[in-house]
């Protein structure tokens, strides 16, 4: 396990990812009955952006640091609110030095029936993890394989409520691993929502993924494609994905404001763009 999330964290894919993140876990408030929030790769949940890992990318300023100061449409910066309220305060000289990882936007958002169950793998980022959730009763932090996770930890006892799948994409075969994940989480809780990151980086992998999920037999399947720069000519992060399975009705009409506010801001290359798409169900095309 080489990956490191604290070089990339608050660059345009966490932007864009956990600003879709707190949009479902909003959705799920909308109903007083408590939900669970499972996140199978939670890394550290809370990262320096001071830190040399963060500092020798500087991948966060041309993600969370771009919005900081940003000027958005009133319905944009609605649907944003949630988001950069769990991002937190910028110190007096405009500056962010923490970014927080998914649980910790997740923590933040949550009422006090709600819970999160936050699974990590790699021994010293558990016990970071632990230590930053230490006596939260309404977090449970797990050391174990988070596609093991998809399994034995669903359904939640309490029947609503999402899993954040957001694996590091170092080894082979990752993308079948998440369509094999999502197809046995599925039908183990068919009515779950499900966040699935992916990187669009190997247009053809990509493109096999998508057809996968569109064969796979479930039902409602959204895509969320959002490219700052054209396909380079070397394997480099061009785009971020995210696969929702049984997204809330209102999701599609909230990312057709959301998505192009962000692009606007975070595209590195005129000509790249943002797509959302039905792989099954709803309006699906061809
Ligand atoms: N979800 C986090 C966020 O948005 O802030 C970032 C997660 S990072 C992309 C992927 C994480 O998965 C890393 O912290 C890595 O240590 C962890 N990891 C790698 N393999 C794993 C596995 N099999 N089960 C659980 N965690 C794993």
């Amino acid at each position: 396990m080489n990956y490191r999330h604290a070089y990339h964290a608050g660059n345009f894919a966490d932007v864009v990812k956990h600003a879709v993140l707190a949009r479902l876990v909003e959705y799920l408030k909308q109903k007083d009955k408590a939900f669970r929030v499972i996140d199978t790769h939670a890394g550290i949940g809370l990262y320096d952006l001071g830190s040399e890992e963060a500092g020798k990318t500087g991948e966060w300023r041309g993600g969370i640091g771009r919005l900081l100061d940003a000027t958005f449409s009133p319905e944009a910066a609605a649907l944003l609110k949630p988001y950069l309220d769990a991002v937190g305060e910028t110190d007096a000289s405009g500056e962010l030095s923490f970014y927080p990882g998914s649980p910790l936007v997740v923590r933040r958002l949550l009422r006090k029936q709600d819970r999160l169950s936050a699974i990590e793998l790699h021994p010293q980022d558990v016990q970071l993890l632990k230590e930053l959730f230490a006596e939260d009763f309404q977090v449970r932090v797990t050391e174990l394989d988070g596609w093991l996770a998809l399994g034995a930890h669903l359904p939640p006892k309490e029947k609503r409520g999402l899993v954040l799948v957001d694996p590091p994409f170092e080894k082979e075969g990752e993308f079948l691993r998440l369509v094999e994940g999502l197809q046995r989480a599925h039908r183990r809780w068919p009515g779950g929502i499900y966040a699935l990151w992916y990187p669009i980086k190997d247009r053809k992998a990509v493109a096999g993924f998508r057809q996968a999920l569109a064969d796979a037999g479930i039902p409602k399947i959204m895509d969320i494609g959002f490219e700052i720069r054209r396909p380079s000519s070397e394997p480099r992060l061009d785009g971020t994905g995210m696969i929702v399975v049984n997204p809330p009705y209102t999701l599609e009409r909230e990312l057709n404001v959301l998505l192009p506010a962000l692009h606007a801001l975070l595209a590195e290359e005129k000509g790249s763009g943002w797509s959302l798409e039905w792989l099954a169900g709803e309006t699906v095309s061809g």
